[in-house]
């Protein structure tokens, strides 16, 4: 049941959030809230269903804690592009990813979200890819623990846990290529590159040093 009590609750987590992430400069913007049906935002000439911003002027803004979370569980959105980008990935290859190291999060429909530093486009293979999506300057994500009509986000592991840390860009991409090529052998039509780091990450310590030794 979605009781007041729980919207309460929830709000006050929602804050907590909000001020964790403005403390450690990322920006934040409140989005619209679960109000038991859809992301409501109150805006009388607002009728978007989906969790979306709540201002329109959203970008142009660093961080808006402000009020927000004083009374209603408002989503918090993430801006990316700015001090991180987000690989959102499905679940079947964001499980398989090994070695990224960083802050990754769950969407209630089962997508996974990669945090990875800015300022590095989308490598080719992935970004040709439909089920894989680059979250930069213009887009944003929303955060644990905002609560969607499906469910809620929730930290696979939290910004926290890492020390606030953020993988290299190009590190993280390389290893969903290769959780990808590990993962379908129809994708050996991908670059000659691609399967090379997929063979390289295989590696064990023990064979690298064989390999070295020979
Ligand atoms: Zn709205």
């Amino acid at each position: 049941m979605w009781t007041p009590l729980r919207q309460n609750v929830l709000r006050i987590k929602l804050r907590h959030a909000a001020q964790a992430f403005a403390g450690q400069g990322w920006a934040v913007t409140p989005g619209g809230y679960f109000n038991g049906q859809r992301m409501a935002c109150d805006r009388p000439t607002c009728w978007a269903s989906s969790c979306h911003p709540l201002l329109p002027d959203w970008e142009a803004a660093t961080t808006l804690l402000g009020g927000w979370w004083d009374h209603k569980p408002h989503s918090v959105l993430l801006p990316t592009g700015r001090t991180f980008n987000a690989m959102e990935v499905p679940a079947l290859i964001g499980s398989s990813v090994r070695g990224i190291g960083g802050p990754v999060m769950i969407t209630p429909n089962g997508r996974w979200i990669f945090l990875i530093s800015p300022g590095t486009p989308l490598r080719e293979e992935l970004e040709a890819r439909d089920d894989i999506v680059h979250h930069g300057p213009g887009s944003w994500i929303a955060a644990p623990p905002t609560v969607l009509p499906e469910g809620t986000v929730r930290w696979l592991i939290s910004p926290r846990q890492v020390g606030w840390q953020l993988p290299d860009s190009g590190e993280a991409q390389r290893a969903v290529l290769s959780a990808l090529v590990a993962l379908d052998a129809s994708f050996l039509d991908c670059p000659a590159d691609g399967r090379a780091v997929h063979i390289i990450m295989r590696q064990s310590p023990v064979e690298a040093a064989l390999r070295r030794a020979s």
